[in-house]
């Protein structure tokens, strides 16, 4: 191993630097003033522009990411501190993660893994390299063994992302199992049991991030459901034994297959069957608002309108149209699950959407919650990326 002194170092500008004892964990390749070239996927020692080493990162030749801190202190043993971010990671869920077999165990910058994404499923593990260096070959292998070692999984799945590759530079790669053979199972969540199958075609997998979310919204619901962007059944089969009737809306066929074959693993007597509709769900709302159909509880839980800031004003629009025409459906006394997974909209800004879709439909609107992504994704406090999903909960007069 090279030691800390040989490494490569990259000196940043002031506002970089400046970024970094803010307590960020990237620089972008704006702020590098050094000109040295450094191979792709390099561990480097990062200094300010005086040469005052400022810590250890992760260097992308390609990304406009060109610097991910992994310590604020020298590092020589790049295998050694994986290992041991990899066993934290594990160990911090620990006492956080209950009622279920399944969280995400790595989630990137959060658990000062830059680039590294592993959920586990039950007993398979999928897992998502997003960087250089995360890719590089000794990487793999030491994730590989430590994931084995710790967790003895029946097997390991690799999810690709071809955009995230080609950003980087990095030569295509198909999905597919990197170790073991079996790669379906079942999952459960708060009681509830799921179908993962991680060679299926389509983004496959669960929202993880809605873990503890589902069980909030099952405290509070009630009647008539509506589960909009149902997916694989998430929301709905959750609220299913509140229920008196529950219906799930998705534009992803194989997504509502799926959630019908959920429905069937955990089907009770005393429970509604849930009809699953394949509509676009801005048309069905608004077919739904205009024929008075009326609901007790309605779940909104959209894709990612606001891919990037520019996105921002169009996104809020799209959520404010949804959410008018849901608070217009709902029951006095109703109740709104209403979601957004954008980082760019803020919690403070989706809130204000709220409140002005609640002005145009003429409804009073309580919080009941305000919540967030579940504790296995966590937020580290300076580095507000890592912060995205907002669940709202509310009580509509
Ligand atoms: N609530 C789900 C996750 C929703 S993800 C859960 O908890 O598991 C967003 C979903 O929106 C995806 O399933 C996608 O197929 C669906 N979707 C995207 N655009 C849509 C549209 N215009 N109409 C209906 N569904 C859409």
């Amino acid at each position: 191993m090279p030691q800390a002194s040989t490494l490569p170092t990259v000196k940043v500008s002031p506002r970089g630097a400046t970024r970094l004892k803010d307590g960020h964990v990237w620089v972008y390749r704006s702020d590098i003033v050094s000109s040295e070239d450094i191979p792709p996927g390099s561990l480097i020692a990062v200094s300010d522009h005086r040469g005052k080493v400022l810590g250890s990162a992760l260097y992308s030749s390609s990304s406009q990411i060109a610097i991910r801190m992994i310590s604020r202190e020298p590092v020589s043993d790049l295998p050694a501190l994986l290992r041991e971010r990899i066993a934290a990671a594990i160990a911090y869920r620990d006492p956080l993660v209950h009622d279920t077999d399944t969280c995400r165990l790595i989630f990137s910058e959060a658990d000062l893994l830059p680039g590294l994404i592993v959920d586990r499923y039950h007993d398979i593990l999928s897992l998502q390299i997003l960087t250089q260096a995360m890719d590089a070959d000794p990487v793999r292998r030491t994730i590989l063994a430590e994931l084995t070692d710790r967790l003895h999984p029946a097997s390991i799945f690799e999810r690709v992302d071809p955009r995230v590759r080609e950003l980087e530079t990095l030569p295509p790669r198909a999905s597919g199992l990197l170790q073991g053979e079996k790669s379906t199972t079942t999952f459960s969540m708060n009681g509830i049991q799921f179908l993962y199958d991680a060679l299926e075609g389509q983004k496959t997998g669960a929202f993880l991030d809605q873990r503890e979310n589902y069980a909030s919204a099952a405290r509070y619901a009630k009647g008539e459901v509506l589960d909009v962007f149902c997916y694989q059944g998430g929301f709905a089969l959750h609220l299913a034994s509140k229920s008196s009737r529950v219906t799930g809306v998705d534009s992803s066929r194989p997504a509502l297959e799926v959630a019908d074959q959920n429905a069937a693993l955990n089907r009770r007597d005393n429970q509604p069957e849930i009809e699953w509709i394949e509509a676009n769900a801005f048309d069905l709302l608004k077919d739904y608002a205009s024929s008075n159909r009326r609901y007790d509880t309605i779940v909104l839980d959209p894709p990612a309108f606001a891919k990037s800031r520019r996105d921002l004003d169009a996104a809020l629009r799209g959520y404010k149209e949804l959410n008018l025409r849901a608070l217009k459906m709902l029951r006095p006394g109703g109740i709104l699950v209403t979601c957004s997974c954008s980082y760019h909209v803020t919690q403070t800004s989706f809130l204000e959407m709220l409140a002005s879709a609640a002005l145009d439909a003429h409804r009073t609107l309580r919080l009941i919650e305000v919540r967030g992504q579940a504790k296995d994704h966590p937020i580290l406090l300076n580095v507000p990326e890592t912060a995205y999903l907002k669940c709202v909960i509310v009580n509509v007069k």
